[in-house]
């Protein structure tokens, strides 16, 4: 029994300017080569007709047909295959006929406008020698039961064969796949009925087709891919069965009929052949468990298993398939003299292949970590054979010292660096998080290492680097120093970096640039004009800076705090929360915080740039970002089943009242105090110079909310087992969905705050890409962000929140949270309360912040200064 018999043909459905939201975009822009991308992918992913649509009212349709069908008159790999002709107006259909040489298909005509009309298209596309598809559509509308499906295409064959002596063969009906579980009664019987109009008509009409679009079918349950795919599945193995010949369909992303979960597959019939009353409900309560998973197993292609073992090893570390490499490296290794000649001639072979073909842009960041995964396998498998020499057989390009500085325990993006920079050559000795400046001069001298690159998230860390630079300075080393992390810059590293220390400084932001930086960096001849012509580069930003700032103007704080927001708190009733004090979430439901993941950040992580979940299509990284994604949800279900993480939370609310910019807090505990700090950018009388303490009431009947969750230590754990056994692709896939679900509790979290626990908003009701916008009332700072950037305050409300008793999250020396996939804040319920920039503040305010907190001028500044130089620069790219 398998899902598609040879002889079914399937139709790639993705030309079509109204299915495919991406491909109206490339084409209304013109943006043909991308569009030939897809109609090149569908063929390459099995399709054996195109269907091509540009039915949009803004596109001049016609033409668009012409031009796009005579470009793919051009390219043999396409046009080997038949295009449908897909519009609803004739003369598109006709504009299409002209352009094509081989045999077409119009897709569609039909009876509805009678009789005379339908005669003269079919003659017409006769001529052309086409195929054609022919609606079970009359003058009465569309057929919805089988009876009438069957009716109006044996009407329709009758008169094409008596009065126009159209070959049979060349007719192929849809009698109309519609949407089921629609929650309309009335639906719940079209499957069924698509099902047995098609016996009808494969039993009474000799030579006729049938064929169908099937994602019509699934229509009630977008968004949800799994189970829109399973059921696709499903509606084809029942069709083919009653004689189906072909269908559009998605080919590529089809799970295996087989292969579909046994529960799932038996509500999707119920469902189909509408087998039972409650079916649809029942279907809906299951399609929201499969959501987001995806345990249904591809089609899978072994063919390259038949070629040499050089070439299977190659294409193992290309396409990163760890199934084979025990068996391959075996065969391997009785093939060559000695086991080490594996890792120099097959091995090195394929991961210098990674390395061009990751350089030329055509593999990305998830399949390079995964061929190291594979690479690494290979090299533990033959290590034991291999005699005790040095350095087993990996001839390095050069040694990269990699660390995440003292303070700050971030290092996804560090940790891919070194995966890439291993893959092209180079010895990576990675010394993890945390790691005091003494820790990484001593082993860089110790390994005589060629380079340093220091990785750090939170702005504190800016500082760190800094240190970092000076300690080079007076060791005077001269290697070089990259410098990466989330807060890092150019303009911090050109005007704070740099001059520090005389070696070569470059700050490098993306995992694929490190490979050319280091590789100018560690030439014989070009490094010395590289690391000139960055510094000259650096020199000129730090300048214009300096001009600019000098430029800039502020106003005093004086001025600022009398130009604050002024709400008017007489008339205002600031919701009252329904508790006072704290509340612990231990366990926290998982299944709860997949459906509010963002995973826009989550590709980003990888370099693979684009909007989910439109980047899934991508004609670029799409095939790319699908696996991935796939990959993700595999893990979450693991997460979830062997309960790898144990997110835990606590929120809290204390009676609140603005003093100018504090925010003073009555606890149970006694008083806090939460400072502020307040922009002073010049400003008119539209717009206020904010602090956040201008949305708390002055008269002390306000409140203020606080949060700190993780996705928890246990996470982290199970990533450090994954990298212990060299599986690099799955420990840096669990951090990053590890921060996935950290943000995903904060915004789920957020929403039952104001829904519940605070309860201002007990109606809302918001979808995922709503409250990923924050189209919602009230905020959630987070310290060290730009309208709080002051790190230092995340003491007070971990203290507030007793947050380390509480959930297991420590703050380290720079106020970093540990574990990692942690998020903290305040929350705000005023209704006008917005995220905005601090900005650039001036001396007056630091000195009266500093006296305010307690704390030494000199320490606010320091703790200040990294955060500034961020956002002064972003601030620059705003003007
Ligand atoms: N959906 C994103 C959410 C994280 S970024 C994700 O999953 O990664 C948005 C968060 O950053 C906000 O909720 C807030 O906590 C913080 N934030 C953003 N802008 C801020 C600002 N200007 N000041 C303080 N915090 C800010």
């Amino acid at each position: 029994m398998t899902r598609i018999t040879s002889t079914f043909v399937n139709i790639g459905e993705r030309t079509n300017v109204t299915g495919s939201a991406r491909f109206r975009k490339l084409i209304s822009e013109s943006q043909y080569d991308i569009a030939l991308e897809i109609a090149r992918q569908q063929v390459d992913g099995g399709a054996q007709i195109l269907d091509v649509n540009m039915d949009e009212g803004l596109l001049n349709s016609e033409a668009e047909m012409s031009t796009y069908l005579n470009l793919i008159a051009s390219e043999p790999d396409i046009s080997r295959v038949p295009i449908m002709i897909d519009s609803s107006k004739w003369s598109v259909i006709e504009a299409g006929l002209k352009c094509l040489q081989g045999k077409s298909i119009v897709n569609s005509i039909s009876l509805k406008e009678g009789k005379e009309q339908f005669l003269k298209q079919a003659r017409l596309v006769r001529r052309y020698g086409a195929a054609m598809v022919v609606m079970a559509f009359d003058e009465q509308g569309q057929a919805e039961t089988a009876e009438r499906k069957y009716a109006i295409c044996k009407r329709a064959y009758d008169i094409l064969l008596k009065e126009i002596d159209f070959p049979p063969e060349d007719i192929i009906f849809d009698p109309n796949i519609f949407a089921v579980a629609t929650g309309i009664d009335e639906h719940n019987d079209y499957a069924r009925a698509f099902f047995e109009g098609t016996k009808l008509i494969k039993k009474n009409l000799p030579y006729a087709h049938v064929s169908g679009g099937v994602s019509n079918v699934s229509f009630a349950f977008r968004g949800n891919n799994v189970v829109r795919e399973a059921m696709h599945a499903c509606f084809l193995y029942h069709a083919i069965k009653a004689g189906l010949d072909m269908a559009i369909v998605n080919a590529g992303s089809l799970p295996v009929y087989q292969n579909i979960p046994e529960d799932l597959r038996e509500r999707i019939e119920d469902v189909l052949l509408n087998r039972s009353n409650n079916a649809t409900d029942r279907m809906l309560e299951i399609a929201e468990r499969y959501r987001g998973s995806s345990g249904i197993t591809k089609i899978i292609d072994h063919t390259w298993r038949e070629q040499t073992v050089d070439k299977r090893l190659e294409h193992a570390l290309v396409h990163g398939i760890s199934d084979f490499v025990d068996i391959d490296v075996e065969e391997a290794r009785k093939k060559y003299d000695q086991p080490i000649q594996v890792i120099e001639i097959p091995l090195m072979n394929g991961m210098n292949l990674v390395g061009d073909l990751f350089g030329a842009g055509k593999m990305f960041l998830p399949q390079v970590v995964k061929s190291a995964r594979v690479m690494k396998k290979a090299v533990s498998i033959l290590l034991p054979y291999i005699e005790k020499k040095k350095d087993a057989g990996r001839p390095g390009k050069g040694t990269i010292l990699m660390a995440t500085v003292n303070g700050d325990v971030h290092d996804i993006g560090k940790n891919i660096v070194g995966v890439v920079l291993q893959c092209n050559n180079y010895k990576v000795i990675d010394l993890g998080v945390m790691v005091p400046c003494a820790k990484i001069l001593e082993v860089a001298v110790k390994e005589k290492v060629d380079i340093i690159g220091l990785s750090g998230l939170i702005t504190p860390s800016l500082d760190e680097m800094v240190y970092v630079a000076s300690e080079m300075q007076r060791e005077k080393l001269e290697l070089p120093l990259l410098i990466g992390g989330a807060t890092t810059s150019k303009i911090h590293t050109a005007v704070k970096i740099d001059p520090t220390y005389n070696g070569p400084v470059v700050h490098v932001t993306d995992a694929s640039r490190s490979v050319g930086v280091v590789q100018e960096l560690l030439s014989s001849n070009r490094r010395f004009a590289y690391a000139k012509s960055i510094r000259a580069e650096y020199h000129s930003i730090a300048e214009k800076r300096y001009i600019s700032r000098i430029d800039r103007n502020r106003i005093t704080i004086d001025a600022a705090r009398s130009n604050r927001s002024k709400f008017e708190w007489i008339n205002y009733q600031p919701p009252k929360p329904t508790f006072e004090g704290i509340k612990v979430f231990d366990n926290y439901p998982l299944q709860e915080l997949i459906n509010r993941i963002d995973w826009h950040p989550f590709f980003a992580t990888w370099e693979l740039r684009g909007r989910f979940p439109d980047i899934i299509d991508d004609p670029v990284v799409g095939k790319t970002a699908s696996s991935l994604w796939n990959d993700a949800k595999d893990m979450l279900k693991q997460i979830i089943d062997n309960e790898w993480a144990r997110p835990r939370a606590v929120i809290g609310f204390w009676a609140a009242k603005a003093e100018m910019d504090d925010i003073l807090l009555t606890t149970s505990d006694g008083e806090f105090v939460v400072h502020t700090l307040r922009q002073q950018i010049p400003r008119d009388s539209n717009r206020a110079n904010l602090a956040l303490s201008d949305y708390i009431s002055p008269s002390g009947n306000d409140w203020l909310g606080g949060f700190a969750v993780t996705a928890g230590k246990e996470i982290q754990e199970k990533a450090k087992n994954f990298e212990e056994i060299g599986d690099v692709y799955n420990s840096i896939l669990l951090k990053a969905l590890a921060d996935r679900l950290a943000e995903a509790f904060a915004e789920r979290l957020h929403e039952r705050v104001r829904r519940e626990f605070w309860g201002y908003a007990p109606d809302e009701d918001l979808s995922n890409e709503r409250l990923i916008a924050e189209d919602y009332r009230g905020i959630r700072p987070a310290p060290g962000y730009p309208a709080c950037p002051d790190h230092t305050e995340k003491k007070t409300l971990f203290d507030l929140l007793d947050a380390e008793k509480q959930v297991g999250v420590n703050l380290t020396k720079s106020f970093a949270m540990w574990p990692a996939s942690s998020v903290s804040g305040w929350y705000f319920s005023h209704p006008s309360a917005r995220y905005f920039g601090l900005g650039k503040i001036e001396r007056d305010q630091v000195e009266d912040y500093a006296q305010r907190k307690g704390m030494p001028t000199k320490s606010v500044e320091r703790w200040l200064a990294s955060s500034l130089a961020y956002d002064t620069e972003k601030m620059r790219s705003e003007v």
